[in-house]
């Protein structure tokens, strides 16, 4: 008879899962997983990341669910190897080990004030209004009237639809309660989503985009000049871009042709700018931003580059 494969799986996110599936999909060799979870419960950032105003995303779920329901398989929350159990005990009593743990560090972006109160990394954010036991006693002070949420990809777009919505469409999700109390005493106005580069290289899914557009109390706002291309990214939008960038750039356009309707909230869309400094006496204040430049590389991709600071000053 072959002989049987005992796997160590460390980590429960979807890396932890598909792994398991593979293992057990292969019919050459018995196998058996052990899968170990520093958290309580399962799925990483399918639970603790993808916003709770996105249900159809984490039915993936259902997936995992079923690898799991696999009798050679086992589930260990609350174990996290390297404090409680040690990788020479694992080669002890596993043939392999598979390292999922995902990634948990933040990239710092590397400006002064960066670490006053007030600031916080998506990370922290995310996974408080997610319920992440790590996180559950954070405290973000919502009383200001201004959130400049820095980056344009599909996560800052979750933070700052989070922030927009209403009472009413958070609690039709699964956010946390208390994220969703302390959501509910926002004094927020206004929600400044800032690009360090343009429209066309933004990193976010028109389906996310396109969300904006249904926010019960909060309009939407891209000024005409912001999507304003150089000849460089004219042509690449004509002759390269992907499907998806092209619907972001309608989409955008449809934005920034719609007239504020005077909602509660204001989202609005900031490219080719980037913070160069927070200040503040002990807290957040204020944010500088400059205004960027797209230039080409020698190899031919396009990089941004700052052309002034004092000028585009926006304080
Ligand atoms: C805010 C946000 C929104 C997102 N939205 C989407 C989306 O809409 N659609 C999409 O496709 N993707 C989305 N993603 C990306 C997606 O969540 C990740 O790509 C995916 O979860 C990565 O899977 P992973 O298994 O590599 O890591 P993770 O999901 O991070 O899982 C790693 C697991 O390992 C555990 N672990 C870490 N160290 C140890 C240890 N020492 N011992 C035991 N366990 C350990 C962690 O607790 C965690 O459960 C989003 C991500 C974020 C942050």
């Amino acid at each position: 008879m072959n002989k049987c494969w005992k796997i160590a799986v460390i980590g429960s996110g979807p890396a932890g899962f598909y792994a398991a599936g593979e293992l057990f999909r292969q019919k050459s060799w018995e196998i058996k997983v052990d899968m170990f979870e520093r958290l309580p419960t399962p799925f990483g950032l399918v639970r603790g990341g993808v916003a709770p105003d996105h249900q159809k995303i984490k039915s993936v779920q259902k997936i995992y669910t079923r690898i799991a329901e696999n009798e050679n398989f086992r589930f260990f929350g609350n174990v996290e190897i390297g404090r409680d159990i040690l990788k020479a005990d694992l080669l002890e009593h596993y043939d392999a080990v598979i390292y999922s743990v995902g990634s948990p560090a933040d990239r710092e972006l590397g400006i002064p004030g960066e670490d006053l109160s007030g600031s916080h990394s998506a990370t922290e954010f995310v996974a408080w209004y997610n319920g992440h036991p790590d996180f559950c006693d954070y405290k973000f002070d919502l009383s200001a009237r201004n959130a400049f949420v820095i980056g344009i990809g599909n996560v800052a777009l979750d933070v700052a639809r989070i922030l927009a919505k209403t009472h009413e469409e958070l609690a039709k999700t699964d956010i946390a309660d208390y994220a969703l109390e302390a959501l509910r005493a926002s004094q927020l106005e206004d929600i400044w989503l800032v690009g360090r580069r343009g429209p066309l290289q933004a990193a976010f899914s028109p389906a996310e985009l396109r969300e904006f557009m249904e926010l019960a109390d909060a309009d939407v706002l891209v000024k005409k000049n912001m999507l304003e291309l150089d000849a460089e990214s004219q042509q690449i939008l004509e002759m390269d871009a992907s499907n998806d960038t092209k619907k972001n750039i309608e989409i955008l356009m449809q934005i920034s042709k719609k007239s504020v309707s005077g909602k509660k909230r204001r989202v609005h869309f900031l490219f080719l700018t980037s913070p160069v400094e927070i200040s503040g006496n002990k807290k957040v204040e204020k944010i500088t931003l400059v205004r960027n430049q797209l230039v080409k590389r020698k190899d031919g991709s396009i990089s941004k580059e700052e052309i002034r600071i004092e000028k585009g000053r926006i304080e």
